[in-house]
């Protein structure tokens, strides 16, 4: 006989296993289907996320920004070490320790929720059935029945032909998290997210890196006086960024990868020990649907989907990577939620005007809401009040003093519009951002709330109260 479902998920990232989570706390009997092989070769479940993308990427930032501080920057506090090492096998180690306890902790969870996991690959038939294919080729393909769908697939890595990953010489993200030496030359194609975040990993252990960006602009996405006071640390850092740039071949030999490209001046070529291939990711639908159930994709291939995250296809939702909006984990577990909200007939939608993005170099960089640019481009009238960080006592005592924050309000109203912050904690800071915009709060509301001193949070408070020209702590001009 045929199982049936409430909701079947297809697809255990943050989106679909949040959203199959709240589907069962709804009292839905629910299933989710995964069918991630993690490199012990056993099913695994927390999606691109937890395996191979927020956590073991933190994870690297994390114990390279121990070993660079003790290398580089301790020792105006007195402290100096002789002989400082990294182990990279110990760090991987401890990396891929950490994803396994939290992608168990799912497993836990959806014991805990009595939530179905279906281990392999999941397909949408005609007549709301999911077809199962096993990972383990031995068992059988089976099929279940459900009122309702949730498609959760995510994304990949996009694959550029001049340069073909072979996860050895040229590597994507996943490759980039599992280095078991440091390369000395690390080439990178994209400086986005991706080619930053892993970029300073490897740079902080010794590797010379290059990124080679196709945009003229550096981080075209972040407001411009945030770009440009985190390019200047990151060149500080060692990071060489070159904008402008087209990859004509990337080229393995037997040891390296020679690359070509070509700028404003002309062509040029170097060598490296490993090219990461960072340009971005695309929605992942392969086999996800018979073509008989008709549903819909958009141009560039997400799933299309209307504000509520409901397809072409009655009863059948989508969300995460694979449809529109920002490539985020906390983006796509709150559409997982409204999903579930919405199939059990509750009220609920997602603020995506209040998402934090959030890029974890040193410094960080962490934005909500609106930038100036797209301000400007919709004719709002806006105030701005920075505060630098290098005005900061605690900022100071912590020797991260790099950055700022800045807040842009409403010119008529005051509300606050974006609020965008480059510094060490922006990751953090940003929170307090993302709670002011969700309420609606005004630079004025911020001005009136006490900060404790001494904190970066301070930063945000001076922020608020420069939209006014009030900041106590630097001049106002
Ligand atoms: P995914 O996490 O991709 O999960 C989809 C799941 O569906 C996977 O397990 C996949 O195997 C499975 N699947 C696909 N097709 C099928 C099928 N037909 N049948 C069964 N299963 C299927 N975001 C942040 O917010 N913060 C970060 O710090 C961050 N860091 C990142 C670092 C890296 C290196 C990368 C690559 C990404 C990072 N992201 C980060 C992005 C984040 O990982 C994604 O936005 C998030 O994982 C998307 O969640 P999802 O559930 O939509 O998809
Ligand atoms: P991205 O869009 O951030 O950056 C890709 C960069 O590659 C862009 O700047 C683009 O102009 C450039 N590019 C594209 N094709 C190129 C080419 N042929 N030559 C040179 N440059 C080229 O994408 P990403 O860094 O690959 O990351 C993918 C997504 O994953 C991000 O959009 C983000 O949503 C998510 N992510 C988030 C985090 C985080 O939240 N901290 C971390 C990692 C990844």
């Amino acid at each position: 006989m045929t199982d049936s479902y409430d909701v079947v998920v297809i697809g255990a990232g943050p989106a679909g296993y949040v959203a199959a989570i709240r589907c069962a706390q709804l009292g839905l009997k629910t299933a989710c289907v995964d069918k991630w092989i993690g490199p012990d070769g056993k099913p695994s479940l927390g999606g691109t996320c937890l395996n191979a993308g927020c956590i073991p990427s933190k994870a690297l930032l994390d114990s390279t920004h121990h070993y660079y501080r003790l290398c580089h920057q301790l020792s105006s506090h007195g402290i100096t070490a002789k002989e400082i090492s990294i182990d990279v096998k110990t760090m991987i180690e401890r990396k891929n320790k950490l994803v396994k306890k939290l992608t168990d902790g799912i497993k836990g969870l959806f014991n805990s929720n009595s939530i179905s996991w279906l281990q392999g690959h999941g397909k949408l038939l005609g007549g709301m059935r999911v077809e199962i294919s096993p990972s383990q080729s031995s068992e059988k393909p089976y099929i279940v029945q459900a009122s309702n769908v949730i498609l959760a697939t995510g994304s990949r890595s996009t694959n550029l032909p001049i340069a073909k990953v072979d996860q050895n010489l040229i590597v994507d993200s996943t490759g980039a998290l599992s280095f078991t030496e440091v390369p000395k030359r690390l080439g990178i194609i994209g400086a986005g997210v991706i080619g930053l975040e892993l970029g300073t990993v490897w740079r902080r252990l010794g590797s010379e890196v290059t990124l080679l960006e196709a945009q003229e602009e550096f981080l075209f996405m972040v407001d411009p006086d945030i770009a440009a006071v985190a390019r200047k640390q990151f060149e500080k850092q060692g990071l060489n960024i070159r904008l402008g740039c087209r990859v004509l071949q990337a080229h393995p030999t037997k040891k390296d990868v020679i690359v070509r490209y070509q700028d404003k001046s002309g062509e040029h070529e170097f060598v490296v020990d490993k090219l990461l291939v960072a340009a971005g990711r695309y929605p992942y639908t392969e086999n996800l649907f018979a073509q008989e159930t008709g549903l819909l994709l958009d141009q560039k291939g997400f799933i299309n989907v209307d504000e509520k995250l409901r397809t072409n296809l009655p009863n059948v939702y989508a969300v995460g990577d694979v449809v529109r909006g920002p490539m985020l984990a906390h983006k796509g577990s709150e559409e997982g939620i409204v999903v579930a909200e919405t199939i059990k007939g509750h009220f609920a939608e997602v603020n995506y005007n209040t998402i934090p993005w959030v890029i974890y170099t040193e410094p960080e960089i962490a934005w909500t809401g609106k930038t100036e640019r797209e301000l400007k481009a919709s004719g709002i009238k806006y105030n701005v009040g920075t505060f630098p960080f290098a005005a900061s006592g605690r900022a100071m005592a912590l020797e991260e003093t790099a950055g700022m924050v800045k807040i842009l309000s409403d010119a008529e109203t005051d509300l606050i519009l974006g609020i965008h912050i480059v510094g060490s904690f922006a990751s953090e800071l940003i929170a307090e951002a993302v709670l002011a915009l969700e309420y609606s709060a005004s630079s004025e509301d911020l001005a009136l709330t006490i900060h404790a001193h001494p904190t970066m949070s301070e930063a945000i408070h001076e922020a608020a109260l420069a939209v006014s020209k009030r900041a106590i702590h630097k001049v106002n001009k």
